[in-house]
């Protein structure tokens, strides 16, 4: 192996590593030791702020290759033929807890791609759900709040989190998916992912569909019980990093099949829900799911924190042939995400290896924190200029878009779109099977028996009629598991 003389930052060579410069065997450190305080300054600083949403992931890197054409939807050039095989990197998480916390919580999943396009970098952001549980991003600060650490025992609070999603009832349908054993995935490699926003793709006459994206894990899903999930916490908190690194390790390269949904103008206008609201899917009977290709992941990073901690997803990166859609959680993501990195990772995270794109880039943004690149050299930071070269492209102009409505204003989310209790209810009876259902209740009364104090009874009240709503035999039993009497007539709990 080749020798390597151990240096400071700066490159000079260190003299001594073992001992701190000293007056005397026994006497006090010199200052001038700045071997020393090099040392300790770095390390006092290793920690970055870590993500406020997401903090603990498991991070890979892959590629993606195309095996149905799909060209008549789209012209992004990851899409261009059946055969093209473009690099990605996918960074699985957990939502609520900290960088340290149990890898079995109940939670929803982070399922965050980075494709390295030739168009640029195509970063889909999604989650092992096909829905969230809120329309509107202005409700997502509040929402967070209440998965994390109430103010003050600091500790989770399942009063906040049910007070919360009994007053917002829209949230039944991931609550749903929460509850069930698909709110505990047994590894990474065993769910499915979901873009879960409506997309749109524009091809190359400029016609523009609706879709959303799916990946089917060909690994077979797999879950575990609330109980084996509790039980695994104590074991090994860091299950599914260890699953992902020892699977990839041992050349099990975990893959995910790729498809879309697609709607087209017309169908939007029909369809019997909002197709843009995230609380709801498209149904798979109406909207067959159409093949794509196949996200394999077959290397894990050599520096866990320079790829995975540093990584930044943004659903703000799309590429030509891909385009947003009114979703308004999707319209709130594109500015929050971003704004996110450049707090955590500083103005220039792009530049970071795993978020740089491998194709040019060339722009008129200069300086700013850890500017790594060559911050444009001696060419002029500023447009329109005389000296350089540098022009738009016309090309990439995406279809116009037209409005719903030509009035501002503060519309309620849910006008016209309140009915949240269909799909829940044909989750509960056509999705599920008898185990499932058994699970699922099981899983929803104990997290509600953690409901406390004098709004106790209200809350689990308010949430019990939304479970009714959804599917009478599930309100029913739920209602028998914590114990409220109902009125059989009536449906009404009679517990005040
Ligand atoms: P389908 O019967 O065509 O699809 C049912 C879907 O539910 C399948 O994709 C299935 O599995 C998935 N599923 C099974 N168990 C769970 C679970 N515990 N949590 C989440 N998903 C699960 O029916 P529809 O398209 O008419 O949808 C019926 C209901 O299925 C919806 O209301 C929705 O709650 C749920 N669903 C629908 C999806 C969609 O895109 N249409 C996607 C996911 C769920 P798998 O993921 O293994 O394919």
């Amino acid at each position: 192996m080749e020798q390597k003389k151990l240096t400071t930052a700066g490159g000079r060579p260190y003299v001594e590593f073992e001992n701190s410069m000293s007056a005397g065997n026994r006497g006090p450190l010199l200052l001038q030791d700045y071997f020393l305080h090099e040392d300790l300054a770095h390390f006092n600083r290793e920690r970055i702020p870590e993500r406020v949403v997401h903090a603990k992931g498991t991070g890979a890197f892959g590629t993606f290759t195309v095996t149905h054409d799909i060209s008549r939807y789209t012209k992004a050039k990851i899409f261009a033929e059946v055969g093209k095989q473009t690099n990605m990197f996918a960074r699985f998480s957990l939502v609520a807890g900290e960088r340290g916390s149990a890898d079995t919580e109940r939670d929803p999943r982070g399922f965050a791609l980075k494709f390295y396009t030739e168009g640029g970098n195509w970063d889909l952001v999604g989650n092992n759900t096909p829905v969230f549980f809120i329309k509107d991003a202005k409700k997502f600060s509040h929402f967070i709040h209440t998965q994390k650490r109430d103010p003050k025992t600091n500790c989770k609070n399942p009063t906040a989190i049910w007070d919360f999603w009994s007053l917002n009832p829209e949230s039944l349908h991931q609550v749903m998916i929460l509850m069930s054993d698909r709110g505990t995935p047994f590894s990474y490699r065993h769910m499915n992912g979901f873009g879960s926003h409506t997309f749109s793709m524009i091809n190359k006459a400029g016609e523009q569909v609706w879709v959303k994206f799916h990946f089917k894990t060909l690994q077979g899903i797999k879950n575990f019980t609330g109980k084996e999930a509790n039980d695994m916490r104590g074991t090994d908190p860091d299950h599914v990093q260890r699953d992902m690194v020892e699977a990839i390790g041992s050349g099990a390269f975990p893959k995910w099949a790729m498809q879309i949904q697609v709607m087209t103008h017309e169908q939007v206008k029909d369809y019997r829900f909002n197709p843009f609201d995230v609380t709801k899917v498209w149904s798979h009977k109406a909207f067959p799911l159409i093949d794509v290709g196949i996200m394999e992941l077959n290397k894990i990073p050599e520096n866990y924190f320079r790829d995975v901690e540093q990584s930044a997803f943004a659903p703000a990166n799309i590429v030509d042939g891909i385009g947003f859609s009114p979703d308004k959680m999707l319209q709130g993501r594109i500015l929050s995400y971003p704004d996110a990195h450049r707090y955590r990772l500083g103005v220039n995270y792009e530049q970071i290896p795993v978020n740089k794109c491998p194709y040019d880039v060339t722009n008129y943004q200069r300086d700013g924190f850890m500017q790594i690149g060559d911050n444009g050299n001696a060419a002029p930071n500023y447009r329109p200029n005389s000296f350089d070269n540098v022009v738009t492209d016309e090309q990439y102009k995406e279809p116009i878009v037209i409005l719903d409505s030509n009035i501002g204003g503060w519309f309620d989310r849910n006008e016209n779109d309140d009915d949240h209790f269909t799909q829940p209810g044909d989750l509960y009876r056509n999705a599920l099977n008898d185990q499932d259902r058994k699970n699922l209740v099981t899983n929803i009364v104990e997290s509600m028996s953690g409901i406390t104090g004098e709004k106790r009874n209200e809350i689990i009240n308010r949430q019990l009629c939304h479970f009714f709503r959804a599917d009478q035999q599930l309100g029913t039993d739920i209602a028998a598991g914590l114990r409220v009497k109902i009125d059989e007539k009536t449906l009404a709990p009679t517990n005040k």
